[in-house]
């Protein structure tokens, strides 16, 4: 087997590390050909919320495969779809309850962002044509969700002048930061169709952390001055941070929200946006002009819908909340020694999201083999070594990450 001619995601092909070769999963346990085991530290990508393979998920999708793996959601409706959007409106808050799907986040963002200029539209409104987000954002790898990510993050910096012109500013974290917002909407929310936030942790772009309070006032804030607001809830939601959205910790209901990653407990690839009534009926009219014109061509895929419902039914059957609660707990008590470690600068932890900072970027390579050769798989990137495991992780495989995260930061930053 050659991986030569494989395109592989966020790689410099020519130099990057041969990658390892993965045959089959359990629980939160990666086994590799070569006979190794890592515990999984990041449950692939922030989505495997149950752990890998769990047999209920399983089931519902062998059960779905075999009756209908896929049809067009074109004409044409089925039961595992309208189940899932029966159930996301329930447990969205308010009346966040129109579900349009996608297959990824970055799809889930574009939809949003085609809603919220179109909304104003609609309503004859023609200047809302910019989105305003934030210093630290990451929202995706498509063009549009690129133009909403900080300009001047490693991931697409080199863009800037390709993309869409938007609008980056500072997170709003304090009294004087909120006045400068409210100084700066008060002149330029004219042109500004809506606000897009990753709620209480913006993830790809560093993990920072905001309190629920400043969350709220920015949405406030961005309501006073005719924006709309938009959660990208691809990484918080499905209770990484402690509440099943992040969106009820700041008792605040956007009026757009996009839902991906564990949204099929990390089986099948699905992403949903969806709207509150007022955005939805904004495009009700007898004039098929007002009409949102979107629909990939895997748009409410039966097999990644049954995967959904069936992680929805593992939130409500099992304890994953109490769960997260128990993670944020230890990882609190075991990461807090690597703060003394030389060059960490800090260590953070919300719900199941556990951070070590360094004071500069690392080597990332050197790292990454460094916790593989301890027997996990931790993937630190830019300047954080971070956590975001299953939910069900047990503690001693919990111990073990943390563990090794301090070990392999003492002989790293020692040397
Ligand atoms: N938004 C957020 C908050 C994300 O964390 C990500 C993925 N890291 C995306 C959007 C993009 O999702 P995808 O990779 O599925 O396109």
């Amino acid at each position: 087997m050659s991986f030569e001619k494989l395109w592989l995601p966020y790689a410099q092909m020519k130099t990057v590390p041969d990658p390892l070769r993965a045959v089959r999963t359990s629980g939160t346990t990666i086994h590799l050909d070569d006979g190794r085991a890592l515990v999984d530290g990041i449950a692939s990508w922030w989505t495997a919320c149950h752990g890998y393979n769990h047999p209920h998920i399983g089931a519902a999708v062998s059960q779905q495969l075999s009756a209908m793996p896929h049809i067009m959601l074109g004409g044409l409706v089925h039961e595992p779809v309208e189940r899932l959007t029966e159930r996301l409106a329930a447990k969205l808050p308010g009346d966040l309850d129109y579900c349009f799907y996608s297959e990824s986040g970055s799809i889930a963002v574009e939809v949003a962002m085609k809603m919220a200029l179109q909304y104003w539209l609609n309503r004859g409104v023609g200047a809302k044509h910019q989105f305003l987000s934030f210093h630290s954002a990451y929202h995706g790898d498509s063009l549009g969700a690129m133009s909403i990510c900080d300009p001047a993050e490693g991931m697409h910096s080199k863009f800037t002048g390709a993309l869409l012109p938007q609008v980056n500013r500072e997170f709003p974290d304090t009294a004087r930061q909120l006045a400068e917002l409210d100084e700066y909407l008060a002149e330029n929310a004219r042109t500004l169709a809506a606000v897009v936030v990753e709620p209480l942790v913006q993830a790809a772009g560093g993990f920072v952390f905001h309190s629920p309070e400043s969350l709220r006032r920015m949405t406030e804030l961005a309501r006073r001055h005719d924006l709309l607001v938009v959660f990208d809830e691809i990484a918080t939601g499905f209770g990484r941070t402690g509440s099943m959205f992040a969106c009820e910790q700041a008792t605040v209901t956007p009026d757009i929200i996009t839902l991906s990653k564990a949204l099929t407990g990390g089986t099948l690839p699905l992403a949903v946006t969806v709207a509150r009534r007022h955005v939805f009926e904004a495009f009700l009219s007898n004039d098929f002009e007002s009409a949102l014109m979107h629909g990939p061509t895997y748009c409410g895929n039966p097999l990644a819908c049954a995967a959904a419902n069936a992680s929805l039914d593992l939130f409500e059957s099992e304890p994953r909340l109490a769960q997260v609660a128990v993670i944020e707990s230890q990882l609190q008590a075991e990461l807090a020694k690597c703060a003394a470690l030389p060059g960490v600068s800090d260590v953070r932890v919300m719900g199941a999201i556990g951070v070590v900072e360094l004071a500069r970027a690392p080597n990332l390579a050197i790292l990454r083999r460094m916790f593989v050769d301890c027997g996990v798989w931790i993937r630190p990137f830019g300047k954080t070594v971070y956590l975001m495991p299953a939910l069900t992780i047990r503690s001693d495989d919990l111990s073990l990450l943390t563990q090794s995260i301090y070990s392999v930061l003492a002989e790293y930053l020692g040397n």
